[in-house]
Parts: structure tokens; C-alpha cells; sequence
């Protein structure tokens, strides 16, 4: 158990960063308290915005000794409530918003390394100045920072082409549950020396250590892109598609997102967009190549080879940057429409990609049969086997009583996901939101080594501690 910090205590950290970075004003806390969707609204006697490791690891030494519990926190983005305190009110938030500095691009090497303060955007930025790219892309790039993309090993757009945020990391800064610092901010393609200790901080959700900074990779900049927005009879014909284009494409497949009918007329009711096809498809794919040369040729010939094969029914390929933007703002629309249609209880699973036409088929007869009138709206990240299986609340019912079944509606997904050998949890994590339903999701022995890694790591558990383990 961690003891609620003395007020001698709360001197000697404020003490390490100055009194200007040690926020015990409520009011001036509410941003670090609260996420955007407002699910869980924490409490904190004291908020620590750090600029250095040095003082990362003096926070964590008087947190160690005086056995302070500390909640890391980044860009404050992520959706399963892992960055912000439990209600109670004793424990430290220890904010990265300060640790800002870009510490060396090198793009011989195709690397960047940062502090773990620094926006998702800004090292896509940096990257950009030296002819780079870095092809991490989440919506909430703008504010989630590295070190919170590395806690949640992020997965979002890039993942088709890149992988996730792990496999674009090189190296890491870690400072301990006792204050040690971890320099392993190296910048190797090849490293076979024992244990990848790395890969322990990296989806850790900040219960192992406080990630202050990264080495992370870049790539080549694509000179050219073509995107299209096709119209699909069944998922199915959605892999047929992502199979086609990878055979067809010596550039690689860099997005196909799915999303069905209805998330489209969504977006067409509440945008001023139009659906550039004659007639309705039940299934819809946004796909980009990316590479060199005369991609939308490339693009258009292997549609054509596929609607001959009746695998698309219908497609438009963008002719210009601003055709490409309004198209992506389709897939991008789906989200914000979801909250226009009223309450809408998330999932964001994963099965492997060769289940996903029977698992989807599955689930919508699960979710039609608990809720009839429940309007499902699985979209996403088709070719990772990654859908966010949302459900949008049926028309005319009362939104809290809708949300009301949110964990009910939880148990039918999550039993056909598992039911297909899959993931309740594809790329937001585990934090609060889903703790309790790891005793379902691991066995016994996973459980005990995740507990006996945290207790090596953490032994007296000062570090976000009641978050992705179950007590
Ligand atoms: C509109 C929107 C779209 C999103 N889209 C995607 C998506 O497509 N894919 C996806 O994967 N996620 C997505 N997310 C979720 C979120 O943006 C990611 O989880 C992101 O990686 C979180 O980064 P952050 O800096 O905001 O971390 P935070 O929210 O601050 O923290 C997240 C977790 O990491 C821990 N942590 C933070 N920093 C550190 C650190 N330096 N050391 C140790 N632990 C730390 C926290 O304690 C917490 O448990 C989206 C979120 C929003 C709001």
C-alpha cells in the first residue's frame, strides 16, 4: 500500500522542479485531472512537471523512500484512463508536458532521439526537415507525446506498412521505480546482447518505470502516395483487396480502414459530403499506396483487375492532395459522427486477419441479439485484424440507459473476440478501464509472471499502481 504524501514530502518533491512546477492549485490542475472525454476525473495533491531526467529521478528516489504512489503522464490522450489518478487523492501526478528537447536527428543513421515530452507531431515535424518520415499517425497526434505512445505502444495508421510503436523503437531512457536511470538510448539496428529490456517498458502503461526518453526510427519519405475510396460487397472482399494490391504493388500497402454502410451515411447525414457511388455498398475501404513512381496507375489497374473479379464494387481514385484530404475525411469523420448519433459503447479489438469475416458476421448476430435496434459500427485498421466495434445506441433510446449497458455489451463482444482467438484490447491498453477482465484474459502463469516482473521493477508498487493488474 502507498501512504498518502506528507506534507514534508510534498516540499521535498515540489523542492526538486521549483515551487512554479509543482501545481497544488485545483483549479490549475483540472487539465491533468481529467481526460477529454471526461470518463474519469482523478485527484492529486500535487502535479510535477519535471524538464530533466535528473530530476525525473530525484522525484522517484523521495517517492521510493517515503513510498509515494506517482501516475506518469504524457499527452493526457489515452482512452483507458491509465494517466489519471484514482479518486482518492494520493498520488502525484508526474507530468512529461516540460520534457520537450529534440536531442539529435540523424538521418544517415534513420533515427531521431527525443525527450519523452515531445509531441507525436513535432517528431513527425522534425523528421520532415532532414527528408524523413516517421509513420507513427494517431488523431491525437497533435497532443499525445512519445513517451505516452511508448507506454501504450501505439498502433494507429502506420502500423499496416511500419508496426506499432514498439517495433519503431531503438532505444530507450528509463528512470526507476528508485530513481536509478537507465541509459539505453542506443541507436542499433542489431543488438543481440540478453534480454530486449526495452521491450518490458515499451506497452507498460507506466507501472515498470518512467520512459524519459526514446531513439526511434525513421524511414525514407514517400515520393508518391495514391489513395482510393472503394465500394466492397462483404470484409471478406476487403482482404481479397489488401491480397490483390500486395501482390499487384512493388510499393507497399500503407492504409486500408474499413467501415461499414451505415458509418458512411452517418457522415453523410451530418457533413456536407456526397457518396460518389450510384448505388449503397454494405462495406467501404479507404487504401493508400506509398512509394515511388505512378502509384495512382498502379492503384487504378489493380481495381479494375478486382471489380472484374467481383471483389470491388464500385471506386474512386483521388486525382489531387485535396481530393486525397476529402476522402480520408470520410474514414476520419467516422469517429466524430459516432458521437452526433448519441451514446456509443467502444470496443477495440483484434482477431487474427484471416478470422475477421466470420468474427464480424458473429459479432453483429451477438450484438442484434442482446440489442435489437442497436446500430454496430465495426471501422478500422482491416489489414492489422484491428476493428474498433463500436455500437451506436438504438434510435430513440434514452442515452444513459443506452450507456448504462455498456458493460453488458462489453461481455457479448469481448466472448465472440476471445471466441476467435483474439484481443479485448488491440492498441489502447489495459490502464483502469479493462483491469478487471485480465483474470479472464490471461492464465494463471501470464498473470504471475506480469506480477513478478512488476514486483522486481516496482517492489513496493509506488508506480500507477492499481493499473493494468488486477489486485
Ligand atoms: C482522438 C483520439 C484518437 C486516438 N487514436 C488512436 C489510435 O488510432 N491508435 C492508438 O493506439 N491510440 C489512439 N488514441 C489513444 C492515445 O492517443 C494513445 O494511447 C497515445 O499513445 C497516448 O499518448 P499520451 O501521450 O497521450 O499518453 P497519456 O494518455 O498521458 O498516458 C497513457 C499511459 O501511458 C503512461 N505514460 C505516459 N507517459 C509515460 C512515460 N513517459 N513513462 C511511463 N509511462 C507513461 C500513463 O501513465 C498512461 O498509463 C487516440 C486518442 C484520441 C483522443
Amino acid at each position: 500500500m502507498t501512504t498518502k504524501p506528507s506534507d514534508r514530502t510534498l516540499s521535498r518533491l515540489a523542492a526538486v522542479v521549483g515551487e512554479k512546477y509543482a501545481i497544488t492549485d485545483a483549479r490549475e490542475m483540472t487539465a491533468y485531472m481529467t481526460e477529454w472525454r471526461e470518463i474519469w476525473t482523478g485527484k492529486s495533491p500535487m502535479v510535477l512537471r519535471p524538464a530533466l531526467t535528473g530530476e525525473v529521478s530525484k522525484i522517484l528516489a523521495i517517492a521510493h523512500e517515503t513510498e509515494t504512489a506517482i501516475v506518469p503522464q504524457s499527452g493526457n490522450t489515452g482512452l483507458v484512463g491509465g494517466q489519471i489518478p484514482f479518486e482518492r487523492g494520493d498520488e502525484v501526478v508526474l507530468s512529461l508536458d516540460r520534457m520537450t528537447r529534440i536531442r539529435k536527428v540523424d538521418a544517415v543513421n534513420n533515427s531521431i532521439t527525443v525527450d519523452a515530452g515531445v509531441t507525436l507531431k513535432t517528431v513527425q515535424d522534425e523528421a520532415e526537415k532532414v527528408e524523413r518520415f516517421f509513420p507513427l499517425s494517431l488523431e491525437s497526434e497533435g497532443s499525445c507525446r512519445i513517451g505516452g505512445n511508448l507506454s501504450t505502444n501505439a498502433g494507429g495508421l502506420g502500423v499496416l506498412a511500419y508496426g506499432n510503436t514498439r517495433d519503431l523503437c531503438l532505444g530507450l531512457e528509463v528512470v526507476l521505480a528508485d530513481g536509478r536511470v537507465w541509459s539505453g538510448l542506443k541507436s542499433l539496428r542489431k543488438d543481440n546482447t540478453g534480454y530486449d529490456l526495452k521491450n518490458l517498458f515499451i506497452g507498460a502503461e507506466g507501472t515498470l518505470g518512467v520512459i524519459t526518453g526514446a531513439v526511434m526510427k525513421l524511414f525514407p519519405h514517400p515520393s508518391s502516395r495514391a489513395t482510393a475510396f472503394v465500394a466492397l460487397p462483404s470484409v471478406k472482399a476487403a482482404l481479397d483487396l489488401l491480397g490483390l494490391a500486395r501482390q499487384r504493388s512493388s510499393s507497399p500497402v500503407t492504409a486500408i480502414e474499413l467501415f461499414p454502410r451505415n458509418g458512411f451515411e452517418f457522415t453523410l447525414k451530418h457533413f456536407p459530403i456526397r457518396d460518389p457511388f450510384a448505388a449503397a455498398a454494405p462495406w467501404y475501404v479507404l487504401i493508400e499506396l506509398s512509394g515511388s513512381g505512378d502509384l495512382d496507375s498502379v492503384l487504378t489497374e489493380i481495381l479494375g483487375e478486382a471489380a472484374e473479379q467481383g471483389i470491388v464494387l464500385d471506386a474512386t481514385v483521388a486525382q489531387s492532395e485535396a481530393q486525397r484530404k476529402d476522402l480520408w475525411f470520410i474514414r476520419q469523420a467516422i469517429v466524430e459522427v459516432q458521437k452526433r448519433e448519441g451514446g456509443s459503447i467502444k470496443h477495440d479489438v483484434s482477431v487474427p486477419i484471416s478470422e475477421l469475416p466470420i468474427f464480424v458476421d458473429a459479432a453483429l448476430a451477438a450484438i442484434h441479439a442482446f440489442m435489437p435496434g442497436a446500430r454496430p459500427m465495426p471501422f478500422g485498421h482491416i489489414g492489422d485484424g484491428n476493428l474498433h466495434f463500436n455500437v451506436s445506441q438504438p434510435i430513440g433510446m434514452d442515452k444513459q440507459a443506452f450507456l448504462g449497458q455498456w458493460q453488458a455489451m462489453n461481455d457479448v463482444v469481448f466472448d465472440v473476440v476471445l471466441k476467435h482467438g483474439g484481443s479485448i484490447s488491440a492498441e489502447h491498453g489495459i490502464g483502469r478501464l479493462k483491469r478487471d477482465l485480465m483474470t479472464k484474459i490471461k492464465s494463471p502463469v501470464e498473470l504471475q509472471m506480469m506480477r513478478d516482473v512488476k514486483k522486481l521493477f516496482d517492489p513496493k508498487n509506488i508506480l500507477n499502481p492499481g493499473k493494468v493488474l488486477p489486485s
